[in-house]
């Protein structure tokens, strides 16, 4: 418990409130009641689910939504320091509910700004989630989160490291929330409370796994990102990536207004069943149609584009045929096209494109009249970069031992011949 008691909202500074009460390494209560059964965790609960859970213990509506407040926009995890509930309402909350993010196994703040966390979620998995800051690094600059969905991912895309560890497990809402959590921590402690608007401004979630094959979880943590009771943040400033699992795109579009992003990273269909083998299924045709269903149809006022992200890959989709073929591809559908540098990993069967490549293929869709950026490389002297979200997690499943085989095979028998 929280020596901390004297904490207002609507009054908060730097002389009522010490670092202490943010951080997340504090060693916390035991997340079980006294009859041995688990609390409820209230990290990853939407409003009306909390709605609920007051109803059951027998309190008003409205303090869910303060107490959401209090755990989201002031990274409060103990009830003792909210100090608009009653004392008794505290004692009894502590009693019965929790606010438990997943643990930290493992941090690393590079040099650059950005930052790496290793989450231990239960069932002992391990996920990694990156923070990345804008160029300039200022303090209250644009900082982008990548939040992983999955353990693994089972979609298998040949030049994902994710994609190789097979797919262990859906994360649930608190564990996906949770990372969002514990980065704003990050900026909360040990900094004055007056600087603790400094906090994430943006997120992706880019990180392990295909959040549309972790449906529910996904949407109601991004419900979360953007209820004004909770973070608060623009619907713009948080981006769902897929590799286009198109019903659910569809589906998206009715249930939440965020931004989309879709791995492309092939023109045609032929090289597309061969990067992103989930186009077997739903080929290219289909994913554009959604696409432009995402942008047209759908709250059209908001919508104004979807992102194309495309990995260079040497000699593998990066040629000037293939940017003329993406022009052609792309045709009608509003997008800006995010060009992504192959970050290797080991046994990685690609190369990176060269810098004068991907400005040449650049340069093709300009002319073609697309918006194009090049993603920078950041955090790379932390293993953070973006594709490399496997790092140093424990690599368990049998389809990265396959994996691996199968490659010491073909570079034993290139060394034989
Ligand atoms: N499953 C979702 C989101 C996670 S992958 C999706 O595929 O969109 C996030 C992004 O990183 C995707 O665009 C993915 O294609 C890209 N990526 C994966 N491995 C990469 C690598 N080795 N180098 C560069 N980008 C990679
Ligand atoms: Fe899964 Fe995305 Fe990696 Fe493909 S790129 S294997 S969908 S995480």
């Amino acid at each position: 418990m929280s020596k901390i008691q004297t904490i207002d909202p609507s009054a908060i500074d730097s002389s009522t409130l010490s670092a202490s009460a943010f951080s997340v390494d504090k060693k916390k209560a035991v997340d079980k009641k006294q009859d041995g059964q688990p609390k409820t965790n209230l990290l990853g609960l939407s409003k009306s689910q909390l709605i609920e859970f007051f109803a059951k213990i027998g309190e008003k509506k409205f303090r869910a939504t303060q107490v959401m407040k209090w755990i989201y926009q002031y990274g409060v995890d103990d009830f003792f320091a909210m100090s608009n509930l009653s004392k008794k309402l505290q004692a009894k909350l502590d009693q019965v509910a929790c606010i438990t993010p997943p643990k930290v196994k493992f941090k690393q703040f590079s040099d650059d700004g950005t930052r790496k966390w290793v989450f231990e979620v239960m069932g002992g998995s391990l996920v990694e989630t990156v923070l990345i800051p804008a160029d300039d690094n200022k303090q209250f600059g644009r900082k982008t989160l990548c939040i992983s969905s999955q353990v693994g991912c089972a979609l298998d895309c040949s030049f994902c490291s994710t994609g190789k560890q097979g797919f262990e497990r859906d994360l649930t809402a608190s564990e996906i929330i949770g990372q969002l959590w514990v980065a704003n921590q990050s900026y909360m402690t040990d900094v004055p409370i007056a600087e603790r608007e400094n906090r994430v401004t943006n997120v992706v979630m880019m990180g392990m796994g295909e959040p549309l094959l972790n449906y529910r979880p996904v949407v109601a943590s991004m419900s979360l990102m953007l209820d004004d009771h909770a973070f608060g943040m623009s619907k713009r400033r948080v981006t769902l990536s897929t590799s286009g699992v198109v019903p659910r795109m569809y589906q998206l579009a009715k249930d939440i207004d965020v931004a989309l992003a879709i791995s492309l990273h092939a023109p045609n269909d032929e090289l597309r069943d061969e990067l992103v083998p989930i186009n077997k299924k739903y080929p290219l045709a289909e994913l554009i149609e959604a696409a432009k269903s995402y942008v047209y149809e759908t709250n059209p006022r908001h919508k104004k584009h979807v992102t194309i992200e495309y990995v260079m890959l040497a000699g593998v989709n990066d040629t000037d045929e293939h940017a003329h073929q993406l022009v052609d591809l792309l045709d009608g559908l509003p997008s800006k096209i995010n060009l992504i540098p192959f970050n290797p990993f080991p046994h990685a069967p690609y190369g990176r494109s060269s810098n004068n490549r991907i400005h040449a293929f650049s340069n093709i869709l300009n002319q073609g009249g697309f918006v194009c950026t090049i993603r920078q490389t950041r955090g790379d002297d932390i293993d953070a970069a973006c594709g490399q979200l496997v790092g140093q997690v424990a690599d368990r499943t049998r389809r990265s031992q396959k994996w691996q085989e199968a490659v010491k095979k073909r570079q034993q028998s290139v060394d034989e011949a």
